[in-house]
């Protein structure tokens, strides 16, 4: 069968994503939408991260999530049957502080979020005061908090009509969970941005730190080396390729549901003529990059860039993936592993 994909045939198209994943220092996955889907774990999931490991590729899991430690994440593995080491786990959670310390030392903070984001605020080096306090502060960290309230948000916009720098932990508006698309701390945010009339800094995905944070971590100091897969385009693809990375895209039934892109058609089932999904996988390489860096700016304080003015703003014909994948499961034929048993 002829693939819309760079018209390899479906034979060429899995030895060249083999190739980019056996040239793979590291694999990093993305977790929503990409390894599960609320509770439940990605076909093909154990059995891939299996064959990666026993390969000797540095395996992590790169999430924006910001309410959840990676230890808390680890547990919630375990419990859907896989296995990870919680430092193998990048979330915004624990490294918003990590970056913050090395950019500008132990700072004086606020922060809107979980529990554990105070604490890994802590952990890192910096003082969290509580949200009422007089005192002032050098930055507000705001992070997605279930027990969000009108009084939170106005002590964030006092903060920020003060002159505060508000952060953003990961630019997310939604992710998927067992009912439907859950909030996430982008739309928590979106009113102090209504008000201000001004974007606010964003963390996670796409911004490059949670990349690099992650190849540290490997100990991989080229980026070419280290593959990303997941299934927001512009978080996971576009992210990783500004970072230097190459991608594989999961374009299946989660995009709609994860991303807050438009559903995707299946370009693998879709005959030649379907022009919407051959434009989304054929468009040129050039664009990514300069896509990314006109819709970020750099703060000078933070060395965060600024969010983009919205999550689906890149049009979607402007990002390519290096491979595109319907599922985990398909990823993991790809390399022969789907049929091995066991974690
Ligand atoms: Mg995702």
């Amino acid at each position: 069968m002829q693939s819309h994909y760079k018209n390899l045939t479906a034979t060429q198209e899995a030895e060249q994503a083999w190739t980019t994943l056996e040239q793979a220092e590291g694999v990093f996955f993305d977790l929503d939408g990409c390894v599960y889907f609320g509770e439940r774990i990605a076909e093909g999931a154990g059995e891939l991260l299996q064959a990666l490991r026993g390969q000797g590729k540095r395996v992590r899991f790169v999430t924006n999530n910001s309410t959840d430690s990676g230890e808390q994440v680890a547990a919630r593995l375990a419990r859907m049957g896989l296995e990870a080491q919680p430092e193998h786990i990048m979330t915004a959670t624990e490294l918003v502080g990590v970056h913050l310390f090395r950019q500008a030392g132990p700072l004086k903070l606020k922060a809107v979020g979980s529990q554990s984001l105070h604490a890994a605020l802590e952990r890192a080096g910096h003082r969290v005061l509580p949200l009422d306090s007089k005192q002032r502060v050098d930055m507000v960290v705001f992070g997605r908090d279930t027990t969000f309230s009108y009084a939170k948000l106005a002590a964030v916009l006092e903060e920020a009509e003060r002159g505060t720098p508000v952060l953003g932990t990961n630019l997310d508006l939604h992710h998927p969970g067992v009912k439907g698309r859950v909030p996430e701390t982008g739309a928590l945010y979106a009113p102090v941005e209504l008000i201000l009339g001004r974007k606010l800094e964003a963390f996670g995905k796409p911004a490059p730190h949670m990349f690099r944070l992650t190849m540290e971590q490997c100990g991989i100091a080229r980026p070419d080396l280290c593959v990303m897969v997941g299934d927001n385009l512009y978080t996971d693809v576009a992210g990783g390729r500004a970072a230097g990375m190459r991608t594989f895209w999961l374009y299946g039934p989660s995009l709609a549901s994860s991303s807050g892109l438009p559903a995707a058609a299946d370009p693998a089932a879709s005959p030649a003529s379907a022009p919407a999904s051959t434009a989304l996988i054929a468009a040129p390489a050039a664009a990514i990059p300069a896509t990314t860096a006109s819709t970020a700016s750099v703060s000078a304080a933070t060395g965060i860039p600024s969010a983009p003015t919205a999550a689906p703003a890149i049009p979607r014909d402007a990002v390519l993936p290096d491979h595109a994948v319907r599922d985990l499961m398909a990823l993991a034929s790809t390399i022969g592993a789907a049929g091995t048993s066991g974690m």
